[in-house]
């Protein structure tokens, strides 16, 4: 049995994960299991750290440096830099952006300095903070101005706390401030050991309603497919009939349906793999590790409308989908729960820095539905990625155009209505514009922080293209005529979401990937203890979540050209809708961990969350 070296309630030394920084901290709590040791800096973040990462306070050798008097980032933040103190350019470097920008300048050719400024500028540390309520509520009422801090903290703070702890600056101030800190930062790194990774702990807090709520997602969210897909065959898909009538088991399962689901799975894997467009890279992981991904969507979805239209010149009925939609789908249902056994039994074997946060509850349901492995590859082969992006994504598109000719053969038309081209043509935007910008989906949550499981495979290869798209199904048999007003007019709001979404999403997208991007050197940022900033200003500095703003009034332009006869072409609004707003708070909670008090002050700068002066 090993012995606890440090009790509760102890001031000692714990590394700053990534680095070889020491700062103040005082022990929470030790836990046996995972044998780490959740430790509270003095602004707030909370961390496990390992035993070797933490030294006792009175055996710290103290450095004698003028500058160096801090042993927290708050303190770093607050003593030395603090813009409320001192008018410099370098006032308010962290100490963590301060050790990258050092550390960069020092020795570019050293592996483990490249690798030290990777981890300190990942964001995927294992920070357990608890407070995670207890900051929403606070934001909620607005009444406190900043997180619990420890009294010593406080102190140490105080002089930033008159103007707010961050400084709200144009990022081109940041300037040249690196000079000041690189010999500090290159005395540390002499006397470095080699950086530790972070290990993924079973203490992340469970998402979806935790293991009960897994058995229920499990078995309802195939139930509810099967639900809609019934009930958009109906002539009066109304609740009144609820529920649909049953098919006969027997019906559900069709082996023509699966090969020609396994078919289309093989041919976009196919293109996957071609060497054909750009290598990216995705954002560091714990490791340091940046994974290179081939991002040939564009390529592929042309490709496959090519194979499409040669298909269907050759006289292949494509209408079969629209007739055989249930068991096409249950074809892929059983293709996603296959992976998504084999994604568990493999993450059980994969060396803990490749697993994600989540999914390590334990319970074999809650894990199996979560995703425990952040990126499951074979050999290049990055299945989550795939997944994310290509059959499903790619797939949903030609059904919406076998349901454009089905609706031609059901109502004797010449050409698909005009509800149907709009629903058509703003999709397969919607999925072009993904593909073009693949590399974006790099820095989203399901990449960097979700392990891959049953809910994103299920999510990509069943929920994606069989209920979204249930617009172009329902129209088949349910014509909605449009005048040119209303065509107009449905037109301008997907145009509307569609310049809000992608133009917030390529603003944090090239901010992530280049900080430093002179396009963007007008915009606000908030330093994070992590290295990582936060743009306050721009299209993040109106809500919190612009992309979600403009893919929601996207999704009502979907929804209008099916009328209001019924709600089950409304669906897709109304799920999206939950979907969005549980994703924002799940995020919220994620970006509490990870960036601390800096993403309160973020909160408190951007009021709003989705939708301005509402939400
Ligand atoms: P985001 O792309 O919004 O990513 C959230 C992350 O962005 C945060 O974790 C944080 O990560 C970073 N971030 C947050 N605030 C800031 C800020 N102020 N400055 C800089 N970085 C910030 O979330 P999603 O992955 O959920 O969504 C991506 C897109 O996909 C959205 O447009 C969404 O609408 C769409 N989507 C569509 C779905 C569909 O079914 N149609 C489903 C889900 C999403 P970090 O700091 O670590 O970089």
């Amino acid at each position: 049995m090993p012995t606890v070296r440090f009790q509760s309630g102890e001031m000692v030394m714990g590394r700053w994960p990534g680095s070889n920084l020491y700062y103040e901290v005082k022990v929470l709590r030790f836990s046996p299991k995972s044998q780490l040791y959740t430790v509270i800096y003095k602004d707030g973040t909370e961390l496990e750290l390992k035993d070797q990462d933490i030294k006792s306070a009175t055996g710290f050798r103290t450095r004698s440096r003028s500058r160096s008097r801090s042993r927290s980032p708050a303190r770093r933040r607050s003593r030395s830099r603090s813009p409320a103190r001192i008018t410099r350019r370098s006032s308010s470097r962290t100490a963590a952006v301060a050790a990258a920008a050092a550390i960069t300048e020092s020795t570019p050719n050293s592996r483990r300095d490249a690798k030290l400024k990777d981890v300190l500028e990942n964001p995927t540390k294992p920070v357990e903070n608890n407070s995670n309520n207890k900051h929403e509520n606070k934001e909620e009422n607005d009444t406190a101005n900043k997180v619990t801090e420890k009294p010593e903290a406080k102190v140490e703070a105080e002089p930033e706390m008159s103007q707010g702890r961050y400084n709200l600056r144009r990022r081109k101030d940041d300037g040249d401030a690196k000079a000041v800190e690189v010999k500090q930062l290159q005395l540390e790194e002499e006397e470095a050991k080699p950086t530790t990774v972070p290990a993924a702990t079973s203490t992340t807090p469970l998402d979806f309603g935790g293991r009960i709520g897994a058995y229920f997602w499990l078995l309802f969210l195939p139930a509810w497919v099967l639900f809609l897909l019934l009930q958009v065959t109906l002539v009066d898909p109304s609740l009144a009939n609820f529920p649909p009538p049953l098919p006969p088991l027997e019906t559900l399962f069709d082996g023509q349906a699966l090969g020609i689901v396994l078919l289309w799975t093989l041919f976009q894997a196919l293109l996957y793999i071609l060497p054909v467009g750009k290598l990216s890279e995705g954002m560091p992981l714990r490791t340091g590790e940046r994974l290179k991904y081939r991002t040939n969507g564009f390529f592929a979805i042309v490709v496959s409308a090519v194979a499409v239209a040669a298909a269907v010149y050759q006289g292949v009925d494509l209408t079969y989908i629209h007739s055989n939609f249930l068991q096409l789908a249950v074809a892929s249902f059983l293709g996603s729960f296959l992976l998504s056994v084999y994604l568990y039994v493999r993450s059980r074997y994969v060396p803990p820095d490749q697993l994600a946060l989540g999914g390590n509850s334990g319970n074999v349901v809650y894990d199996f539905f979560k995703g425990h492995e952040l990126n499951p590859r074979i050999k290049n082969f990055d299945l989550k990625f795939f997944c994310e992006m290509r059959p499903g994504l790619i797939g949903w598109c030609v059904i919406n155009f076998a349901m454009a000719l089905a609706e031609m053969q059901e109502q004797h038309l010449e050409a698909p209505s005009h509800a149907m081209i709009l629903v058509n043509l703003f999709q397969l935007l919607y999925v072009v514009d993904g593909l073009w910008n693949e590399e974006a989906i790099l820095t989203t949550m399901d990449l960097m922080h979700d392990g891959f499981g049953f809910m994103l495979a299920f999510g990509d290869l069943v929920w994606v293209p069989f209920t979204y798209s249930l617009q172009a199904y329902y129209l088949v048999t349910h014509p909605n005529p449009l005048g040119l007003p209303a065509l107009i007019a449905i037109v301008a709001i997907k145009l509307l979401g569609f310049y809000i979404f992608r133009m917030s999403n390529s603003q944090k997208n090239a901010f992530r990937r280049n900080p430093s991007d002179p396009k963007l050197a007008h915009l606000k940022t908030i330093p994070t203890a992590t290295g990582k900033s936060l743009l306050v200003s721009g299209w993040w500095g109106v809500v919190r979540h612009p992309n979600y703003l403009g893919d929601l009034i996207m999704a009502l332009a979907w929804s209008l050209p099916c009328g209001f006869s019924h709600l089950l072409p409304w669906y897709y609004m109304i799920y999206f809708i939950i979907l969005l707003v549980h994703r924002n708070s799940r995020d919220m909670s994620e970006c509490r961990r990870k960036y601390g008090s800096a993403w309160d002050e973020y909160c408190q700068t951007v009021r709003y969350r989705i939708i301005p002066g509402i939400y």
